[in-house]
């Protein structure tokens, strides 16, 4: 029987080649009709025999192209109109936008192929696209995704790309951003001072000023990077002394896998993680021996490196024939550059030439990066490649927001029963990146066609994000209600919303620092979360917090604190020889430890930076986190060795883990010799008994057997994953974050999960 159906597909299904590939499935069905893009989603139309039109409702899913994402199909069944042959319309702007942005995805083998091929006429072409690969999220305007509505619609197709545009049966078919050398973007090199140089190859004079050991600052798809010779230690010195970093581990660009191989570790997973559309940056353990000069990554034992994702890095790295630094450019912890003006301004001092291009970049988007750790690729930044990708909520909502913590800032926005994590904002500390996190959320606020209701923010009255969440609901969001969530409760709801999760969990929150319901600052909780309800279970008993924030930038003061709380202070003189400090300002430190009126923290964050500086590992974060991960690296996981004893008090509620105790062990320990990797060993395998005891004592109180993990302290892959074994071998259900990171970047989703249980508890 004859007859026709309308559809319309939901999902990523705009800029992924999803019409040209209704459309060859339609013909070699032998189906009329006709497909076009709407606000609303892939509209089809298709008439023929009903049997055919199932199979061709099925292979929409199956057969889908690779990048695309259904999510719906929703079907209705017509009378037949008579048509024949099958027509591709064009888009038609409307109201009530349901369809999704797709990210920026790496250039594609076809793309590939054809910049290599000396015949073809996109030859060494850098702004090669095809539906298959190419900016997306970071080049539109507006939906939607039609070609006026990206920064290419500053180019107008020469006839050969229009042909190609129009021909289903071309890879170019409605690419958007399609172009060619005759009508697309131009690349050229300029000197420090902005000046266009009168080169024929621009590549080649980038490639030939990096032998050189200069900084190139290159414009890339999310915005610019600072390139250097990897190998070059007084170039990538150079390159930390201009842009004032210390130690923070540059990420490096490779040709191949290959050569990857040559400089560290690299399994399977890996392999496919570098080779995913999104192409992130991998954190992988490097090799004792390699090519990368030390400066790239000081000290650590792991290395980031991703693989060209630009036609433009491939010609480059082919023409440079070598590893690259490629840094995001944002001097001074502001966002990375975006515009060639800014460019101009924000690195002048630092790069000695700069590769412009005409495509102007719509959204700031830094590199992603990941670490594969206990089975699951982990997201310890989450910007390029996989915003504005959605997770799936439990529930349809009003629109709520999440401004998340001040450290490692994403928001996440919801639009029914999705959340739209944003783009890698940084550290709100200075007014620049405040101002981009205004810039990121109204631009997303706009491409969803939202508005938020309700504004979710951390407790910490003193965080840049809460007074932006109050500013955001007086102005911007006039009348949106405001909501204040626990910084912990948030890093264990952000791990049951990226699980489907509303059932109570057992949640360990091993984290920096977060504001407590008492006004201290915690970091080292066993809790139980229900949705809006939680209570401590448990927690690392309370440190001293010797000058507050001072203390998280210094863990020398941790060291104090450790072993003032201890009892050790005869002990601080011993210690603090090879540290440096003035004795006055020792003594001080060690004086306020002591005082009533310390600030006290039950962060595990701070324990290991207790732990690093009293080994001597580090004694000042120059970024977070560096002094845990010396401890973490420092770890020889070869010695199967004892734990120190972690002692969980009895009697009292919420438990209390002795870390006091536990730093005691390893004051006796350093003192007689016993060398950093032993006592970082031992150290590592305490906190995951310490954690296992509280956990098997509340699920004892509870019943509860499924245990959240989440917090910064978690990047730790070593913790990560002992401790993950250890609770399975306990029979614990274990859920860890993967899809947003488990540190403060991935606190908005919890916080926008906990706005809709609010919603939902006060509307239904
Ligand atoms: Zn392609
Ligand atoms: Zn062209
Ligand atoms: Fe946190």
């Amino acid at each position: 029987m004859r007859a026709r159906c309308r559809l319309v597909v939901t999902g990523v299904v705009q800029g992924v080649g999803f019409r040209p590939f209704v459309y060859r499935t339609a013909a070699s069905l032998g189906l009329a009709g006709c497909v076009r893009n709407t606000p609303e989603g892939v509209l089809i139309e298709v008439e023929g025999p009903c049997d055919l039109i199932e199979d061709f409702v099925s292979r929409l899913r199956s057969d889908a192209p690779a990048l695309a994402r259904v999510e719906a199909v929703h079907l209705e069944w017509m009378a037949p109109a008579g048509q024949s042959g099958f027509d591709i319309e064009v888009s038609r702007a409307g109201a009530g936008i349901s369809t999704l942005i797709p990210p920026d995805i790496a250039v594609c083998r076809s793309c590939l192929r054809e910049i290599h091929d000396r015949n073809d006429r996109r030859y060494r072409y850098p702004f090669t696209v095809c539906t298959e690969c190419g900016p997306r999220f970071s080049i539109v305007l507006g939906l939607p995704y039609d070609r006026s509505n990206t920064t290419m619609k500053a180019f107008t197709m020469c006839p050969a790309c229009a042909a190609e545009y129009e021909d289903p049966l071309t890879r170019r078919f409605h690419a958007e951003p399609t172009c060619c050398p005759r009508c697309g973007p131009r690349l050229w090199l300029s000197d420090k001072d902005g000046t266009a140089q009168r080169v024929k190859d621009p590549i080649l004079a980038a490639a030939r000023l990096l032998r050189k050991g200069k900084i190139v600052a290159i414009k890339g798809i999310g915005g610019f990077h600072l390139a250097v010779d990897a190998k070059n230690e007084e170039a990538v010195s150079r390159l930390r002394r201009l842009k004032q970093r210390n130690s923070k581990p540059f990420a490096v660009m490779v040709p191949d896998i290959e050569t990857i191989k040559r400089i560290a570790f690299v399994g399977p997973e890996e392999i496919n993680i570098l080779l995913s559309p999104a192409h992130p940056i991998v954190l992988l353990r490097r090799k004792e021996v390699n090519e990368i000069a030390p400066s790239v990554a000081p000290g650590n034992r792991r290395i980031g490196a991703m693989l060209p994702y630009s036609p433009l890095h491939h010609l480059l790295l082919e023409q440079f024939r070598g590893v690259l630094v490629m840094t995001s450019a944002n001097p001074h912890d502001e966002p990375i550059v975006r515009s060639n003006d800014e460019a101009l301004t924000r690195l002048s001092g630092i790069a000695d030439a700069f590769v412009f291009h005409d495509r102007e970049i719509k959204a700031r988007v830094d590199d992603s990066v990941v670490v594969y750790a206990s089975g699951k690729m982990r997201m310890l930044r989450r910007s390029r490649g996989y915003v504005p990708v959605p997770l799936a909520l439990p529930h349809s909502s009003i629109p709520v927001l999440g401004v998340g913590a001040d450290l490692k800032n994403a928001f996440c926005l919801t639009r029914a029963d999705e959340a739209f994590v944003g783009p890698y904002i940084g550290d709100l500390e200075n007014a620049a990146t405040i101002a981009y996190f205004d810039e990121a959320l109204l631009h997303l606020c706009d491409l969803l066609d939202v508005r938020p209701k309700l504004i979710v923010h951390d407790l910490h009255p003193d965080y840049a994000s809460t007074r932006i969440a109050k500013r955001l609901a007086n102005e911007t969001f006039s009348g949106a209600t405001l909501l204040g969530l626990q910084h912990h409760h948030a890093h264990i709801l952000s791990c049951c919303a990226e699980h489907g999760l509303e059932e109570a969990v057992i949640g360990i929150a091993a984290d920096g620092m977060g504001y407590g319901l008492d006004g201290t600052s915690w970091g080292g909780e066993v809790l139980y979360v229900k949705g809006l309800d939680f209570r401590r279970l448990g927690h690392l008993h309370p440190l001293p917090l010797p000058g507050g924030d001072l203390a998280s930038k210094e863990p020398w003061r941790m060291a104090v604190a450790a072993l003032v709380a201890t009892g050790n202070q005869e002990l601080i003189e011993r210690f603090a020889q090879k540290w440096a400090v003035r004795p006055d300002l020792l003594a001080a430190v060690a004086r306020i430890c002591r005082s009533p009126h310390c600030p006290m923290t039950t962060s595990t964050g701070r324990l290991f930076d207790a732990v690093s500086a009293l080994t001597g590992l580090c004694l000042i974060n120059t970024f977070e986190g560096e002094a845990a991960i010396a401890l973490e690296h420092a770890c020889d996981t070869a010695i199967s060795d004892r734990a120190y004893n972690l002692p969980v008090l009895t009697g009292v509620s919420p438990l209390v883990m002795d870390s006091r105790s536990l730093l005691d062990a390893v004051i006796k320990d350093l003192l007689v010799g016993v060398p950093a990797q032993i006592v970082s060993s031992r150290f590592h395998r305490a906190l995951v008994e310490g954690f296992v005891s509280v956990v098997l004592e509340a699920r004892r109180a509870t019943g509860i057997k499924r245990v959240a993990l989440s917090g910064g302290v978690f990047q730790n892959v070593l913790l990560l994953e002992s401790l993950v074994n250890r609770l399975k071998e306990e029979g614990a259900e274990v859920l860890v974050q993967e899809k947003v990171p488990t540190n403060d970047g991935g606190i908005s989703l919890g916080q926008v999960l906990a706005g809709i249980f609010y919603t939902n508890s006060r509307f239904l």
